[in-house]
C-alpha cells in the first residue's frame, strides 16, 4: 500500500541527517519551524539529558522534566511563528484540515466500517494468497481513501519517512483502566530495574525462577492453595500477564493434584497461545515439552504417557468428552480466558458444570482476564471468586484528532513517529490478521531500510496464528539495548499473550470477527470494530511494567459514541452446526434446555439441525444416525466431514481425504510474490488444466508433490508454500486413522473425477449456485448473488452450475474453491433438499 512516489519531490537534495533532525523537532502540537538550528541544538542536548535522566532518576522525575521541554519547545515555536511569518513552517498535511470540518469525519468512518455493516454473508477461511490477490485487484480504490492522495503537488512536508505524520489529541477520560492504588508505580520500577541487575549473574534457570516470584500471582499462591482445597469450583480473576495461566497448573501440580497419574488441563481459545504457554512452563519446571508439560491442538498433540499438565484449546477438550465423558483421567480443569467467551468455551460451561457435580473429586477453576466475574459465580452456583491484585500503571490514551481512513497506513506511521521520538520501550500494534500483518513488516522494513544507523534498530516481530513456532518464540526474546522492537499482533495479544517490556500500544480498533445470519446460513469472518472493553484491554497491555501510553487510531467521539461496550459471545453470532453435532454425540439431545451461559438464537440452533438432518446426520427425529456418529469423529466442518464419510460410497477415500486436508490447511497453498505473479499464476494453470475446478486442482497439487517424495524443490519451482504442503501432509494422516477408526476402507479412484466430485457433492450440495446472464452468480438455497473469485481456476470459465467450498464478503460476495457442476448430481445426491421443476 505504498504510495506512488511524487516526482516534483527533490529526493536528491535532502539528507537523512537533515530529515531526522527535522522529524525529531516535531511536537505532537504540530506546528514546528524548519531552519532553527539553534532549536534542534537545544533539543539534542535536552534528549542527551533526558537519556541520563532515564537511567538514573526516578521515572516520574525524567517524565516531569520531559513534558517541561516539551513545552518548552512549544513555547519557542510559537514565539517563532509569531515573530516571522515568512519562515516555512511544518504543516499538517491538508487531507486532515478538511477532514477535521466535520463533514467528512462522519463520511470516512462509515466507509470504514461499512465493511461490516450491510454484509451478511461470508464465511471463514482467510487464505492470505486469496485475500493478497483480490486486494491487489482492489487496492487502488481503497488507497483514494487515504489521506496521502490528498497531498498537493509540491508541497513540502517531507519528513525521514516521506509520509504524513498521524496528529494525536490526547483523550479527555482516562484510560478506563481500573488499577490498584495500593501499587506505587516508582518503588516497582526500582524493584525491576535492581532485579534486572541481579539477574545477569545468574543461570537461566534461577532467572525464571526469579521471574515467577515477581508474578502477582506467585505471591496468592498459599492463599489460592487453600481456596482450591476447599471449593470444587473456583472464579479466578486477574490482570493478564499476573501469571494464572502459567503459574497456577505448576502451583496445583506442585501440591500433589498429579499424583495417582492425574492430569492438570488448562484450556485456551487459541492454538498459538496454548503452544508458547506449554513452552514455557517446560522451561519453568525444566522438563522437555511433550514430556511432563505438553499441549495439544488440533491436528497436533504435543503430549505423551508421561504428560500431567497439559494445555489444550477449548475446542480439543470439547472433542476429549466424546473419548472420555467424565474426564476421568483429569483432577483439575481449568476454562482459561474465560471472558473470551468462545464458542467451544461457552459449550465446555455447560460440560464441566454438569461432570462437577457427578465428580466431587474434580476441581473445576474458571479464569478471566476481566471483571465480569459475578456473572462467571453467578453460573456456576456462586461459586468463590479469587481476585489476583491487580498491577496495572497508568496509561495515557491519545486519540487521533481526525478518523483515519487506512488504518494500517495510520499504524506504519505512528510506530515510525514513537520510534524516532519517545523515549525506550517496546511497541505493540494490534492488526487484525496475518496479511496485515505481513502488509505492515514489509513496509517498515522498507521505511527503515537504507536509513542504517541514522534511526536506532528497529526490531519487527509479528505473530498471529499460523505463524511457525521457531518464530513466535522470537517476540519473548528481550530487546537489545539501544534497539526498539515492535510487536506486530492479531487479537492473541490483548489477553492471551503477555510480552514484557511493551510501553507502547498502537490500537487501529478493528478486529477480525466472526458473523452468522441464520437467515441466510452464511458464515463470514470480517473486519469489524472492536468493543469498548477491547479497547481497554488493549490500552492496558501498555502499562504492565511501567506507565503505557496507548495511541488509538481513531477519534475519541468514535469511542465513545460508536463503540460496543463488549463483544457479543461467539456463541450467538455463529453457525452451531459442528458444536451440535458434538452435543448430540454426546447423547445431549434437548439442545433447547442445554445450560448455555448465554443461549445461541433458537433460529440458529434450528438451521443448525436442518443441515445436518440434510446432511443425513441426523434422522426426522434429531437423532444421531450412524453416518452422524461417523462424521462426528472428524475434527473438521460437518459437510467436509460429510465428503468424507460419503467417499466410501464412491470408492475415493484417498483422493477426498487429500482433498479434504488440502482444504483444511488454514493457509494458502499457493505463493504469488509481487514481482512474479505472472510466473506464479502459470505455474499455477498447470493443476488446473482441462478446467478440472478448484478441488480437483488441490489434489493434483497434492498428488505431484507426493509424487516427486514430498520435494521441497518442486514447491519452490511450483510457487507451491512448502510449509502449506507439510501441514497438509500432516492432517491428511490424522484424517486417515480416523477413517480407520470409523471403518472406511481406504479406497482410491484417480481417474474417475466424477466419483470424486461427488463424494464432494454429498456434503456440500447445499453449496450450489447457478450462472446468471449478467456473470454472475445465483446461489440455489437462500438465494443471492455471488461472484466467483478472482483467484479461483474457474474464475475464466464460467460454468452453468457450479458448487463451492465457502462465500465470503470482503468487497463483494465471493465463492472460492469452485467446482463445476452437474444439476443432475443434486437431485440424484440429496433428492430431499433438491426437485426437478416440471
Ligand atoms: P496471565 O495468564 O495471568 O495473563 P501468564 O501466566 O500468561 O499470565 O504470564 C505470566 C508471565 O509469564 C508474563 O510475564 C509473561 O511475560 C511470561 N510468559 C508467558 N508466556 C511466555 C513465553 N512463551 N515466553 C516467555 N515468557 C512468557
Ligand atoms: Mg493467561
Amino acid at each position: 500500500k505504498l504510495t506512488e512516489p511524487n516526482p516534483n519531490r527533490r529526493r536528491s537534495s535532502r539528507n537523512a541527517d537533515h530529515d531526522i533532525e527535522r522529524l525529531r523537532t516535531l511536537s505532537r502540537e504540530g506546528y514546528v519551524k524548519k531552519r532553527e538550528k539553534q532549536i534542534l541544538e537545544g533539543i539534542r542536548a535536552k534528549i542527551e539529558d533526558e537519556k541520563k535522566l532515564f537511567k538514573h532518576e526516578k521515572l516520574t522525575q525524567a517524565e516531569k522534566s520531559r513534558n517541561k521541554y516539551m513545552e518548552d519547545i512549544c513555547n519557542v515555536v510559537k514565539k517563532y511563528e509569531a515573530v516571522d511569518d515568512d519562515v516555512e513552517v511544518y504543516r499538517i498535511p491538508e487531507a486532515y484540515d478538511d477532514m477535521e470540518s466535520g463533514v467528512n469525519q462522519k463520511k470516512r468512518y462509515s466507509v470504514a466500517s461499512q465493511r461490516y455493516k450491510d454484509g451478511e454473508v461470508k464465511k471463514v477461511g482467510a487464505h492470505a494468497e486469496q485475500v493478497g490477490w483480490e486486494d491487489h485487484q482492489i487496492g487502488k480504490a481503497r488507497v483514494s481513501f487515504g489521506s496521502k492522495n490528498k497531498r498537493r503537488e509540491g508541497d513540502e512536508y517531507e519528513f525521514v519517512f516521506e509520509t504524513d505524520m498521524v496528529e494525536f489529541v490526547k483523550g479527555s477520560m482516562g484510560s478506563g483502566i481500573k488499577r490498584d492504588d495500593q501499587f506505587d508505580d516508582d518503588d516497582d520500577m526500582e524493584i525491576k530495574s535492581n532485579q534486572l541487575f541481579e539477574l545477569r549473574a545468574k543461570t537461566a534457570m534461577e532467572k525464571l525462577q526469579e521471574e515467577r516470584r515477581a508474578l502477582p500471582m506467585y505471591k496468592m499462591r498459599q492463599e489460592f492453595l487453600k481456596d482450591v482445597k476447599e471449593h470444587q469450583i473456583v472464579i479466578i480473576v486477574g490482570q493478564t500477564g499476573s501469571g494464572k495461566t502459567t503459574q497456577i497448573p505448576q502451583f496445583l501440580h506442585e501440591a500433589g493434584y498429579t499424583k495417582g497419574g492425574k492430569k492438570i488441563g488448562c484450556t485456551q481459545p487459541r492454538r498459538v497461545a496454548a503452544m508458547s504457554v506449554a513452552a514455557r512452563v517446560s522451561q519453568e519446571m525444566g522438563v522437555k515439552l511433550g514430556h511432563e508439560v505438553g499441549y495439544s491442538i488440533r491436528f497436533e498433540d504435543c503430549t505423551s504417557e508421561k504428560t500431567v499438565v497439559k494445555y489444550m484449546t477449548d475446542g480439543m477438550l470439547l472433542r476429549e468428552f466424546l473419548v472420555e465423558p467424565d474426564l476421568a483421567s483429569y483432577s483439575v480443569l481449568m476454562v482459561d480466558e474465560a471472558h473470551e467467551r468462545t464458542l467451544s468455551t461457552d459449550i465446555l460451561f455447560g460440560l464441566v458444570k454438569d461432570i462437577a457435580r457427578f465428580r466431587p473429586d474434580l476441581k473445576l477453576l474458571i479464569s478471566s482476564a476481566t471483571l465480569d466475574a459475578e456473572k462467571f459465580s453467578a453460573y456456576f452456583d456462586s461459586a468463590p471468586i479469587f481476585i489476583v491484585p491487580g498491577k496495572l500503571h497508568d496509561v495515557d490514551v491519545f486519540y487521533t484528532k481526525a478518523p483515519e481512513a487506512d488504518y494500517l497506513d495510520a499504524a506504519i506511521v505512528s510506530t515510525l513517529q514513537i520510534h524516532v521520538t519517545e523515549p525506550p520501550g517496546d511497541i505493540l500494534v494490534f492488526l487484525t490478521g496475518q496479511e496485515e500483518i505481513e502488509t505492515m513488516n514489509e513496509i517498515l522494513k522498507h521505511r527503515t531500510r537504507g536509513l542504517g544507523t541514522k534511526i536506532a534498530e528497529l526490531i519487527i516481530c509479528p505473530i498471529y496464528a499460523n505463524l511457525p513456532s521457531e518464530l513466535q518464540a522470537k517476540i519473548f526474546e528481550p530487546t537489545p539495548e539501544g534497539a526498539r522492537k515492535v510487536v506486530l499482533a492479531t487479537n492473541i495479544a490483548e489477553t492471551s499473550l503477555t510480552i514484557d517490556g511493551i510501553k507502547y500500544v498502537i490500537d487501529p480498533g478493528y478486529c477480525k470477527m466472526k458473523s452468522y445470519n441464520p437467515r441466510s446460513g452464511m458464515e463470514s469472518l470480517q473486519v469489524t470494530p472492536i468493543s469498548k472493553a477491547s479497547a481497554i484491554q488493549r490500552a492496558g497491555r501498555s502499562g504492565r511494567t511501567g506507565p503505557g501510553k496507548c495511541y488509538r487510531l481513531y477519534t475519541e467521539d468514535n469511542f465513545k459514541n460508536e463503540l460496543d461496550d463488549s463483544t457479543i459471545p461467539e456463541i450467538q453470532r455463529t453457525n452451531l452446526a459442528n458444536v451440535v453435532l458434538t452435543l448430540k454425540s454426546l447423547g445431549i439431545n434437548d439442545l433447547l434446555h442445554f445450560d448455555f451461559m448465554d443461549p445461541p438464537p433458537a433460529e440458529a440452533l434450528i438451521k443448525a439441525l436442518e443441515l445436518l438432518f440434510a446432511l443425513g446426520a441426523l434422522n426426522s427425529v434429531g437423532e444421531l444416525t450412524k453416518i452422524g456418529r461417523q462424521m462426528a469423529e472428524f475434527p473438521v466442518d460437518p459437510m467436509l466431514s460429510k465428503a468424507i464419510v460419503a467417499s466410501d460410497k464412491y470408492k475415493c477415500s484417498e483422493e477426498v481425504l487429500s482433498i479434504a486436508a488440502m482444504l483444511s490447511t488454514g493457509n494458502s497453498i499457493f505463493h504469488r510474490p509481487k514481482d512474479k505473479q505472472v510466473y506464479a499464476d502459470n505455474a499455477k494453470q498447470n493443476f488446473h488444466i482441462g478446467n478440472v475446478g478448484d478441488h480437483i486442482a488441490l489434489l493434483n497439487v497434492y498428488n505431484t508433490w507426493k509424487e516427486t517424495n514430498y520435494s521441497t524443490q518442486w514447491c519452490y519451482e511450483n510457487y507451491i508454500q512448502v510449509r502449506s504442503m507439510k501441514r497438509a501432509r500432516d492432517i491428511r494422516d490424522q484424517l486417515e486413522r480416523l477413517l480407520e477408526r470409523v471403518e472406511i476402507e481406504l479406497t482410491s479412484n484417480p481417474v474417475d473425477l466424477e466419483a470424486i466430485k461427488k463424494a464432494i457433492t454429498s456434503g456440500y450440495f447445499p453449496h450450489s449456485a447457478r450462472l446468471e446472464k449478467n456473470g454472475a452468480y445465483r446461489t440455489v438455497k437462500n438465494p443471492q448473488t455471488v461472484h466467483i473469485h478472482p483467484s479461483s481456476g474457474m474464475a475464466q470459465v464460467l460454468p452453468r452450475w457450479v458448487l463451492y467450498h465457502e462465500l465470503v464478503l470482503t468487497t463483494k460476495e465471493y465463492i472460492r474453491q469452485v467446482s463445476e457442476l452437474k444439476p443432475e448430481w443434486l437431485v440424484e445426491i440429496a433428492p430431499h433438499y433438491y426437485q426437478l421443476k416440471d
